[in-house]
């Protein structure tokens, strides 16, 4: 298996080569052709199984080549996995002037809000504060309203912490034509019970 393999173009390919992988895990071997293709996705895997390129690689190549308003966002459980998820971006993004932004509790809001109203192309966000900002003001939910790609990263955790109903609030603020890609470490009955999520008909990935 190689990158190239899952439909990947050049400068993708080339920035893993850079970053030291050689070739793709199994999450993504088995996730990332379904994202190019247009699926929704719910992975079952762990932290270090590489989830986080499974991702990000199909969302870069799909935002290099029709960026428009806040192309992604990220819901992530705690500060720590938001900015672990930013850097893979980054790196992972180094071959496009790829703009993202952390958005998380404790931080200052004013300086968040403004750096949403720049578009970023990627937001990756704890629920909570994203759900404040979306709620707070009409201006920056606008900048969601094209948004492709919501990502649900350690589902499992995401609803153990108590999210759910911030995770609504956000959900309200999607298109419903988004993409959703949601990865867990666990299948749970409260990720069965997001219903809005409407993940019938997406691929199934487990190890
Ligand atoms: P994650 O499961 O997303 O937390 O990723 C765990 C670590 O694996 C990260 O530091 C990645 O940079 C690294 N990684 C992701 N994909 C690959 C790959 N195909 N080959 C080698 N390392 C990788």
């Amino acid at each position: 298996a190689s990158f190239e393999g899952l439909g990947l173009a050049e400068w993708l390919v080339r920035t893993c080569r850079e970053l030291g992988m050689k070739k793709p895990t199994p999450v993504q071997q088995g996730c990332v052709s379904q994202i190019l293709a247009g699926k929704d996705v719910f992975g079952l895997a762990q932290t270090g199984s590489g989830k986080t390129a499974a991702f990000a690689l199909p969302i870069l190549q799909k935002l290099a080549e029709n960026p428009y308003g806040v192309y992604a966002l990220v819901l992530t459980p705690t500060r720590e996995l938001a900015f672990q998820i930013s850097d893979q971006f980054k790196a992972l993004g180094s071959g496009m002037n790829l703009r993202n932004t952390v958005v998380i509790g404790g931080m200052d809001m004013t300086a968040q809000a403004k750096a949403l109203m720049q578009r970023p192309h990627v937001v990756i966000a704890t629920p909570g504060r994203m759900r404040d900002h979306l709620t707070n003001d009409p201006d920056i939910a606008a900048v969601f309203a094209r948004t492709k790609f919501l990502v649900l990263d350690e589902a499992d955790r995401l609803l153990e912490v108590g999210f759910e109903q911030e995770i609504r609030v956000v959900l309200e603020n999607l298109p419903s034509t988004r993409q959703t890609l949601l990865f867990s470490a666990t299948m749970t009955s409260n990720l069965q019970a997001l219903h809005e999520l409407s993940m019938e008909k997406a691929f199934f990935y487990q190890a």
